[in-house]
């Protein structure tokens, strides 16, 4: 019976079967999925094949699992040559951010969009609190809607407290399978609150099955929305990290970087001091945002620091 994973604790999982049903599932032996070394063989999102084991517990075996449409992961906090897979089969990643109480930094934001282009998932910016934004915070928010549409990325404001905006962020759920990300205090877990009353998010538990064996850790978790779709929330997962990426292609995950850096005369052009260099040429003209050099030059900076 095919299934998708809703929640994962290490070392079972909650599965929501084709028959609607939901199901305790375990693995039985050893798993290997080609091609990934992650410390978790199944994540939130995946599509599995499972046997049911016993109906009357609800448990299920399982014995497959179908290949991953794109996944995101960070580096596990044990071993840092190794995923910890967060979540799979995602159609985007909507980031909650705040000009105010607490401000998200622009440095945050672009490691995130940097992740989100390495994994190939497209990434939506919600900005929150609208209601708390003076005339600085508001012209601050147009500068930077207006780099990252330009960047290619949808950007919205909206107020949970006001129940301002909301609706097109709930259009864009609608039908597809939505990673909610964002640093702990901009509004996540009441918005999502205010747009489904209907569940109760932090104290929707899975009831009747003891936490046995659940990581003190946080991990992700899906939910179906009522008109369609679903979300996929993290909480506790601040960053999805920078995973595998070395320097050299560092300038590959900022999209206005990308489609320039072939007229760059050297091909191994890292943009700081080389000569006619396209992506300074391009910030010099006004077509890459300064801001966003910055973020390259700064994230740049601390990965020559760690390696
Ligand atoms: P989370 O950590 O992202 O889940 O944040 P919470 O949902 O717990 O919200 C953190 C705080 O921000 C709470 O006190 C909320 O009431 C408040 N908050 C959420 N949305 C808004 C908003 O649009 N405007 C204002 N002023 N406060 C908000
Ligand atoms: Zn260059």
């Amino acid at each position: 019976m095919r299934a998708r994973i809703y929640k994962s604790t290490g070392s079972w999982y909650v599965a929501r079967a084709e028959n609607g049903e939901t199901y305790q599932a375990r693995i039985k032996g050893v798993m290997k999925i080609e091609g990934i070394t992650s410390t978790n063989p199944i994540a939130v999102g995946d599509e599995v094949e499972m046997e049911i084991e016993a109906v009357q517990e609800e448990s299920a075996i399982i014995s497959e699992i179908y290949d991953r449409k794109n996944y995101v992961a960070r580096v596990s906090p044990h071993n840092k040559h190794q995923h910890h897979i967060i979540a799979s089969n995602l159609d985007q990643s909507l980031l909650f951010v705040t000009l105010k109480d607490p401000k998200t930094s622009q440095g945050f934001m672009d490691r995130f969009l940097i992740s989100c282009e390495a994994f190939h998932v497209p990434a939506i910016i919600v900005f929150n609190k609208a209601d708390l934004y003076k005339k600085k915070e508001l012209e601050k928010f147009e500068r930077l809607k207006e780099i990252y549409e330009a960047v290619g990325y949808t950007v919205l404001l909206c107020s949970v407290a006001e129940e301002k905006g909301l609706e097109e962020v709930k259009a864009l759920l609608h039908n597809k399978v939505s990673l909610l990300s964002g640093h702990s205090g901009v509004g996540k877990s009441t918005f999502i609150n205010a747009l489904f009353p209907e569940f109760n998010l932090r104290t929707q538990e899975v009831s009747g099955w003891s936490g046995k064996g659940m990581h003190t850790t946080t991990f992700a978790e899906m939910f179906d929305l009522p008109e369609g779709g679903h979300i996929i929330d993290t909480p506790g997962i601040r960053e999805l990290g920078l995973v595998d990426i070395s320097k050299e292609e560092l300038a590959h995950y900022f999209p206005e970087m990308r489609e320039r850096m072939n007229d760059c005369q050297f091909n191994n052009c890292m943009h700081i001091e080389e000569p006619n260099c396209a992506i300074k040429q391009a910030v010099i003209d006004g077509e890459i945002s300064e801001e966003r050099y910055i973020s390259y030059r700064t994230i740049l900076d601390t990965m020559e620091s760690e390696w």
